[in-house]
């Protein structure tokens, strides 16, 4: 493989160069918090993240970005099965090996500051708009343009940056690695179709490429490596109307005692449940008696796996009934009925144990 010294890529700068910018004036080439892709909406289906630590299917690289990365072996669990069904699809001697999957918001931050402070040095005269159109090309944002928070693919556990392996883990010629990615300012090496690579190279992206689309991944074009599943960039190429794996945060936010006071869970009994044939997803419209003071609430529920309407009378739950009303395919929900994700992401309700009198809050 070899890397080119910056200055010696000025001079002969290059079609890639002018293919990503043509890419992007042509609107081939969405950057990746271009506005269309941070207004589609993201419903959480709460999927666990896999260890790869703890299988052998899919190899992964040394600890990246920073020392003692406790992240980046994790992904989302159809992400991986979709990694392990891809890997079948590859020649008999070639494997994938992961760079990095899952990224925290801090190192996430720290990586686009960095790169932007490498661009600011090289074009003293950008404006902020212009570092940060050029920045993405290569690197998520944490704060969009607008100043609102953006949520970035390594975040949610679905972007997945790989390169390919032969058997015995050699790593193949790629061009140029994941782990490079800071010395290509311009970008040049990185972009997908680079023509500033070894016909070898060029050829291993290829394949690469086919495998990964062919069980619906999605890549980002300035990075051959980048390749997601579920996230906002991966609606807006296959045409979804909505992501479905949101942030995976280490730090959560935190709240006061008096925010968390105004959340009202109360406990309450299931006195009726029937199918919900006109749902989009397979699901029951429940009734709950929630006590003297709250009365009876109706919701619709998606936990069609674990219970059938009968086994759901009787049975004490916790619902938060301050979120408002909702229409849902014409049947108005009242309250959010809560469980956990079992690792399939089917939901558990979650009761009092023992029991207690309906209407009693949660603390
Ligand atoms: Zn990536």
């Amino acid at each position: 493989m070899t890397i080119f010294k910056p200055e010696v890529l000025k001079l002969f700068m290059t079609t890639t160069i002018r293919s990503i910018d043509q890419a992007i004036a042509e609107d081939k080439l969405i950057l990746l918090a271009d506005p269309r892709i941070t207004a589609i909406p993201i419903y959480e289906n709460n999927e666990p993240m896999i260890e790869l630590k703890n299988q052998t299917e899919i190899a992964y690289g040394p600890s990246p970005e920073i020392e003692n990365n406790t992240c980046y072996t994790k992904i989302r669990k159809t992400v991986y099965e979709k990694l392990i069904e891809a890997q079948k699809l590859l020649p008999q001697d070639m494997k994938f090996c992961l760079y990095e999957g899952w990224r925290s918001f801090e190192l996430q931050k720290e990586l686009y500051e960095h790169r932007y402070a490498l661009i600011a040095k090289e074009h003293p005269h950008w404006s902020h708009e212009e570092i940060f159109k050029e920045n993405t090309k290569m690197v998520s944002p944490v704060i969009l343009l607008n100043g609102e928070k953006n949520i970035p693919p390594h975040a949610t556990g679905a972007a997945v940056d790989i390169y390919l392996t032969d058997n015995h883990g050699n790593i193949l010629d790629m061009g140029i690695l994941a782990k490079d990615w800071m010395q290509d300012v311009d970008g040049l090496l990185s972009y997908t179709h680079s023509d500033q690579i070894s016909a070898t190279a060029q050829k291993n992206r290829e394949i690469m490429s086919n495998v990964l689309s062919a069980v619906g991944f999605v890549n980002y074009p300035t990075e051959y490596w980048h390749w997601s599943y579920g996230d906002r960039y991966w609606a807006y190429h296959t045409k979804h109307s909505h992501a479905f794996y949101g942030p995976i945060t280490q730090n959560p936010e935190i709240i006061t005692y008096e925010e968390f006071e105004k959340v009202e869970i109360r406990s309450g009994t299931i006195i009726k449940a029937e199918p919900f044939e006109r749902a989009r997803k397979p699901a029951y419209k429940v009734w709950v008696d929630f006590g003297p003071i709250y009365g009876i609430k109706q919701t619709s529920a998606q936990v069609t796996k674990h219970y059938s309407p009968e086994s759901l009378i009787g049975k004490q739950i916790a619902g938060c009934i301050n979120l408002g009303k909702k229409n849902i395919a014409g049947f108005q929900s009242e309250f959010l009925l809560l469980g956990f994700s079992d690792d399939n992401g089917n939901i558990c309700l979650i009761t009092p144990d023992p029991k207690v009198s309906n209407g009693q809050k949660l603390h």
